[in-house]
């Protein structure tokens, strides 16, 4: 059968059950596809293909829930004896000594995982420019970038060059890379996917989460890696629903909030234009539609870049050449060698971030930074809590633009952080956030839709995208490569 990489798993385990494919036949495609697209869109860092072919010949779990189904891992997360990289010179030769919980999870319900996706260097950007490795090309123009940092993994899904794939996002980056490549990525509620073995950026605000090619196996891929795990203290001990239930097309009494914070100057004219009308689809559904306020918005990604480079700072102190990863060569002393290691191994970017936490966190200057920070980020979850009382869930743009030319922000940080200002609060807040495709730019670029709900109602996410997915063609378009 052909195409078999441009269909979703959901389709892809029908088509297994009635004995029309295999898992071989499936992942075989797969590499077809990528052989023919990657040397455009360098999605991939490291290519699993040994290690899938022989999971798909002799270990696979036939009954699992993702048997035979393809699946590409961001860099920052652990395999066993696999090169994890995080985009970063400094962990070049790192070989983790265990598995990620998301990854243990995957292959019990018999994943097949095809490889790393490229990134931004430990998940600093938005455009997956900082990785070392060099850019993802957009498969929608290969002249703009993905979004990041999980735009490999949101470009190979888009490009059809895996099925699925997992990403992780500190402050956006699966739901950004997911709307400028016209895919779906989930950012789950804090503490609903165990973040052990995903090498931390920001530990209060990371989460892993599903990039996938349609709503149904986004629900799919959450029911794997969700669930409490003792190996993780901040993953929360809370029963896993049968998410597919929330699959329904029905909207009826559905509340939605528009924030009115959210649609003001710096947003493009086509996204705000897509973005209403996808509102317009929701009401016609059967949505109640009203306008809310989260007054403190204007605050988020200043209080994020202090909250994020301050434990970025903390959690990158371990990358110093002694324990794994990169050593510098010709240094005379065990100083010399710190310094030479980092100031070689980590990207501009990255040393960015860890001055900017260094000084947030130093004596004199936590009080006015760190410590006010956390105060803004009480004020911005509470703006939500009260939202909720008035409705079920919040619509918003994704990303302020569609996709970028590959370098127009590069030397410019500040307006790369404000390509995350939507997605930022979400994970303040600790909340569950999904980006879908909701439009076209005139010049064919994808733009998506975000629906936030309470903390551990991704029920509520699934529903209201579902029934929008259903009612619209948006994610049916595939780009032209
Ligand atoms: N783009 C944001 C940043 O640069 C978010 C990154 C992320 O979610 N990992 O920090």
């Amino acid at each position: 059968m052909e195409n078999l990489h441009s269909l979703t798993a959901h389709k892809l385990k029908e088509l297994m059950a009635r004995g029309e494919t295999d898992p071989s036949a499936i992942l075989e495609g797969v590499f077809a596809r990528a052989e023919k697209v990657e040397p455009k869109v360098k999605a991939f860092v490291l290519s699993g293909k040994e290690r899938a072919r022989k999971a798909v010949a002799g270990t696979a779990r036939k009954n699992g829930k993702l048997a035979g189904i393809p699946v590409l891992l961001k860099d920052n997360l652990c395999v066993k004896g696999e090169a994890t990289t995080c985009g970063s010179k400094i962990l070049a030769g790192f070989k983790p000594p265990y598995d990620a919980t998301v990854v243990r999870k995957l292959e019990a319900e018999g994943a097949i995982l095809i490889g790393k996706a490229n990134m931004d260097e430990f998940a600093f950007g938005s455009s997956c420019e900082t990785s070392c490795y060099g850019p993802t090309k957009n498969p929608w123009d290969t002249a703009c970038i993905p979004g990041g940092s999980s735009g490999g993994s949101a470009a190979a899904v888009a490009a059809d060059e895996t099925i699925m794939a997992l990403g992780s996002d500190t402050g956006g980056s699966i739901r950004q890379p997911a709307a400028l490549c016209g895919v779906v990525g989930l950012k789950p509620t804090y503490g609903r996917v165990s973040r052990y073995g995903l090498i931390a950026f920001a530990s209060s605000l990371d989460q892993i989460g599903p990039i996938t090619k349609d709503v149904r196996d986004s629900a799919l891929l959450l029911s794997v890696i969700a669930g409490y795990d003792e190996m993780d203290s901040t993953s929360v001990d809370l029963p896993v629903p049968d998410y597919s239930n929330a699959l329904v097309e029905d909207l009826k009494g559905l509340r939605i909030g528009v924030p009115k914070e959210y649609f003001v100057k710096g947003i493009d004219g086509e996204v705000e234009a897509s973005v209403r009308a996808g509102i317009g689809v929701l009401k016609s559904l059967g949505a109640e539609v009203k306008e809310i306020s989260l007054p403190h918005t204007e605050y988020a990604v200043s209080t994020y870049y202090i909250v994020g480079p301050a434990e970025a700072s903390s959690n990158l102190a371990r990358f110093d050449g002694v324990q794994y990863g990169f050593r510098a060569a010709g240094a005379d002393d065990m100083i010399e060698m710190y310094i030479k290691t980092r100031s070689e191994g980590f990207g501009n970017e990255a040393k960015r971030r860890i001055l900017l936490g260094t000084y947030c966190l130093s004596t004199g200057y936590y009080d006015a930074y760190y410590l006010k920070a956390q105060k803004v980020r009480t004020k911005i979850r509470e703006d939500f809590d009260k939202a909720f009382s008035v409705c079920d869930c919040i619509v918003t743009p994704t990303s302020p633009t569609p996709a970028f030319k590959i370098g127009e922000r590069a030397s410019d940080p500040l307006s790369m952080y404000l390509s995350d200002v939507y997605t930022i609060p979400a994970n303040l807040a600790g909340l569950p956030a999904i980006s879908i495709p909701c439009g076209f730019s005139g010049s064919g670029l994808p733009i998506g839709m975000q629906v936030l709900a309470k903390p551990f109602d991704e029920e509520t996410i699934f529903r209201t995208a579902y029934a929008f997915e259903q009612g619209t063609e948006f994610h049916k378009r595939k780009p032209n490569l």
